[in-house]
């Protein structure tokens, strides 16, 4: 019987892998990841959790079926790190409030969410950090802030945003600052030289520089005037999902050269044109609702009808993503940053955090090789992490000009 079982096993290494059926390959995901820590570049629970009232409001070590994340969906996606979104609203520009405060209080739910779960979570602030959690089976906390806003135009802010644990910042959300210019600005300027000491003292700091949401010409400023590897926290290709979001051909190039990562983004309008298409034709509808003046229950129906009758995003399309973004910048530049928790839709497939080994058996049954699959799961993030933090030492070791 040990020599049939082995005869076996033999033989499957052998055989052509389309012979394996959809549970070997899951099987063999769950196997590697167990070997590597799986590394997510963005989740927005904390901004979820601040709407139900905060960290002692929810009971993250039972499942909660309204949200994406929770621990027993993080472990059944054998979810090694993740980088949570200490997102800042972009109202928080407004005069009369403050970003900083916004993004202090954002930092401190990540740093007592992890503290709630000791069993479960710790926090990482180094890739030595996150290995370390990772063998001890606990789940790696980090933290990147979401908009440039929240430092305030402060180098001394970023400097303390570092201290508190910040792992990357991303450089703007929706809307532009004086330094920076958000993707959906008809603007063509970049990074002001205010905007290019930002990166040059996060680089110092051994901060990630996060160009999801900025224009092409901030990636490109950024990507000419960082020392250190980027990173894409949450975006996909714009070849395969026109939207302003994702990164174009020409920018997926000099990531190559700058050896960062983009993560990509799960929110079905990023990864399927279909869907880009469909919910562009929603927006317009929904703002000619508006100008009618429909009530918003009357705006909710419709909004309900059309989604329920639109094209859907697959699992397979985010692994075309992946695919495409290794075919241009390269399989040490790509991996994943769903954005569950700050997307309201899915794709077919990837439902919630416990749904990433489908995405890394998906990978193996179109013939990616182990090792380029632990990169796109975890070592090419921790390797820019480590990079960073080289980087940042050599950095500091120079005098300030
Ligand atoms: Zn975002």
């Amino acid at each position: 019987m040990i020599k049939a079982l082995f005869s076996a096993t033999a033989l499957l290494s052998i055989i052509p892998s389309f012979h394996l059926s959809a549970q070997d390959y899951r099987a063999q995901a769950i196997r590697i990841l167990a070997t590597v820590p799986l590394i997510d570049g963005h989740n927005d629970i904390p901004d979820a959790v601040r709407e139900r009232g905060g960290v002692d409001s929810v009971n993250f070590a039972v499942r909660q079926p309204r949200l994406m994340t929770d621990i027993p969906k993080l472990r059944a996606g054998h979810v090694g790190g993740q980088f949570w979104a200490a997102y800042v609203p972009v109202t928080t520009m407004d005069s009369g409030t403050h970003a900083a405060i916004y993004a202090l209080e954002q930092i401190d739910l990540v740093h007592r969410l992890c503290a709630k779960y000791p069993r479960s979570l710790a926090m990482a602030y180094t890739a030595a950090d996150i290995e370390r959690n990772f063998r001890a089976n606990k789940i790696s906390c980090l933290i990147g802030i979401e908009g440039g806003h929240a430092i305030e135009n402060s180098l001394g802010a970023l400097r303390m945003f570092y201290r508190l644990g910040t792992r990357y910042m991303t450089l703007t959300h929706w809307r532009s600052l004086d330094w920076a210019t958000a993707s959906t600005d008809t603007a063509r300027r970049g990074l002001s030289p205010f905007g290019k000491q930002v990166v040059l003292e996060m680089n110092r700091l051994g901060m990630l520089v996060d160009l999801s949401h900025v224009n092409d010409q901030t990636m490109s400023d950024a990507l000419h005037t960082s020392k250190a590897p980027v990173i894409f926290s949450h975006s996909s290709g714009r070849a395969l999902a026109n939207h302003a979001r994702n990164v174009p051909d020409s920018i997926l190039k000099l990531v190559a050269v700058n050896r960062g990562v983009v993560m990509v983004n799960f929110n079905p309008g990023f990864v399927s044109e279909a869907v880009r298409v469909s919910d562009d034709t929603v927006n317009a509808r929904l703002d000619r609702l508006r100008a009618a003046e429909a009530d918003s229950a009357a705006r909710a129906d419709s909004l309900k009808a059309w989604s329920a009758t639109g094209p859907h995003a697959t699992l397979a399309q985010v692994a075309d993503q992946v695919e495409y973004i290794r075919r241009i910048a390269g399989v040490d530049c790509v991996g994943l940053g769903s954005d569950f928790d700050g997307i309201t839709e899915v794709p077919v497939g990837l439902e919630d955090v416990s749904k990433f080994p489908d995405l890394i058996a998906e990978l193996l049954r179109r013939g990616w090789t182990e090792a380029d699959v632990k990169k796109v799961a975890g070592l090419n993030t921790l390797r820019v992490l480590r990079d960073a933090e080289r980087i940042a030492t050599e950095m500091r070791r120079q005098p300030r000009r």
